[in-house]
């Protein structure tokens, strides 16, 4: 039960030195799924045969002398947009409930190809469209610090797989805050890379202007050492930037001294919660304790950021979902003709808020709307992108909280647009195409909070810098669910 909580670097050193072997480690964290998993339902296929067949994989590397890297022989799992060759890859939906994807996306093949094991794939919003991980097409996931509540969305399964201690550390999706949100929800370390750092080939598109994959990890360090193993340029997907990647993990020195950090206010407005507030207020006089020289500064056009990115990530939406028609994916409805078949699909096979989201999306980019509503909101976007170069051009990161609330009841949030107001600090992140972090910042209510740093395009290592001195001189993450504690 400890074992499988400790940090990568403490794995690996096991595994070189042969205290433990990968098939032992994998076995412990399968052990582990199958008592949690009937609490916890983060998983939507558990691949244990695979997992063990490449844990053993590692173990004959390590028998034969040969170096490992320091993901090897670890188990980790991936969202369920992420292609995985040969193992069913749902998206949550109905839709794909039986698709099985002939080749990796390039993320699962990198993992792979750095000796991670894949213990199997987590439960999400149906096609990364939520916040809550509710739109599932199959079943809930809780929130491992409190059963009744959720874990977050879209990638639900991801941050509570790794708060509940399942596996090492997940990859999710983050189009407008799901890869932040939950990992705020949940008490753990997650990050949005820069558009174009991580290749989006394999990922099943949602919004493809703002899609990006990224790390779920208990502490910086962890997330660090996976962002090392799956970014970088890929020549399979046209909007990868070619770029010299650093080791990520030279950034993690404890020293803020002299980084500016900019306070938009725009950040603590919209139904804050006051108890949140008082954190980050903290926070910030931790950095100012740390040598951090701290203003406030102002993001002006961030009011409209909201509905900016439900024109333009519904617009995109719309577009990319067409290819589910019955034809060359996943499910196919009985019909007599070909049109009735492709209708009876989608109407069949797609939950209300992706056909809500499609709606909208075909509404906003039809002739005679499109001018009104997805050209203006692409204007919007770049006033956004404009008050971010802005304010980073006179700070290093840019901090805020990552959600005004913690994470809701389940059943709660029962209104889309109530849903939807709780992006409103991680969204402006993704029209700008910026990355962000969100990391464990304390508690409320006896749940966790996140906040959220924002660097500079390709400035991932400036936020792990920023957030490993934070992560370091608090000792969050060290916290664990009661849940875990019990099981000891
Ligand atoms: N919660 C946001 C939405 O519903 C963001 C989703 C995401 O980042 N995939 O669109």
């Amino acid at each position: 039960m400890k074992t499988i909580r400790k940090s990568l670097a403490e794995l690996h050193t096991l595994l070189v030195n042969k205290e433990i072997s990968s098939v032992e480690l994998t076995g412990e964290y399968l052990d582990h799924i199958s008592e949690f998993e009937p609490k916890i339902r983060a998983f939507i296929t558990v691949t244990a045969e695979k997992a063990l067949a490449q844990a053993k994989k590692i173990d004959q590397k390590i028998a034969q002398g040969e170096s490992i890297g320091p993901l090897a022989g670890i188990p980790m799992a991936l969202k369920d947009n992420l292609c995985t060759e040969e193992i069913v890859t749902t998206c949550a939906s109905q839709m794909l409930r039986e698709f099985i994807p002939p080749y990796n996306a390039t993320v699962t093949s990198r993992l792979e190809a750095a000796g991670a094991v894949l213990a199997g794939k987590l439960n999400m919003d149906e096609f990364a469209m939520g916040s809550t991980t509710e739109s599932s097409a199959f079943f809930l996931t809780a929130n491992p610090w409190d059963l009744s509540r959720v874990p977050g969305g879209s990638s639900g399964g991801s941050a509570a797989s790794v708060a509940a201690g399942e596996v090492a550390y997940s990859l999710g999706s983050d189009t407008g805050g799901s890869i932040r949100q939950p990992a705020a929800f949940c008490g753990v370390v997650g990050l949005k890379p820069t558009y174009g750092v991580v290749s989006r080939y394999g990922l099943a598109a949602f919004a493809s202007s703002l899609d990006q994959v990224g790390p779920l990890t208990r502490t910086v360090r962890d997330n660090a050492l996976v962002l090392n193993a799956i970014a970088g340029y890929d020549v399979l997907d046209s909007t990868s930037v070619p770029f010299n990647k650093p080791d990520y993990t030279q950034f993690l020195e404890n020293n803020v001294k002299g980084l500016k950090i900019g306070v938009p206010k725009e950040f603590f407005e919209h139904g804050l919660k006051s108890e949140i507030a008082e954190l980050i207020k903290q926070a910030l006089k931790t950095y100012e304790q740390l040598g951090a020289e701290i203003e406030e500064c102002s993001l002006p056009h961030m009011q409209y950021a909201l509905p900016a990115y439900f024109v333009i990530s519904t617009a995109e939406c719309s577009s990319n979902l067409a290819r589910y028609d019955g034809v060359s994916y996943g499910y196919r409805a009985e019909a007599e003709e070909v049109i009735d078949m492709c209708e009876t699909t989608r109407a069949k096979a797609f939950g209300p808020e992706v056909k809500r989201r499609m709606l909208f999306g075909t509404y906003a980019l039809s002739s005679g709307n499109y001018e009104a509503y997805y050209v203006k909101a692409q204007k919007v976007r770049t006033l956004i992108k404009q008050d971010f170069a802005q304010a980073l051009a006179k700070y290093h990161v840019l901090l805020s909280p990552t959600t005004p609330t913690v994470a809701y009841k389940i059943g709660e949030i029962s209104e889309p647009v109530a849903c939807y107001m709780g992006d409103v600090y991680t969204i402006p992140v993704n029209l700008a195409g910026l990355p962000a972090i969100s990391i464990p910042a304390g508690f409320v209510d006896n749940m966790p909070v996140g906040l959220q740093l924002i660097g500079n395009y390709f400035a991932e290592g400036l936020l792990y810098r920023a957030a490993y001195a934070f992560e370091q001189n608090t000792g969050y993450y060290q916290e664990i669910p009661a849940l875990l504690r019990e099981a000891d």
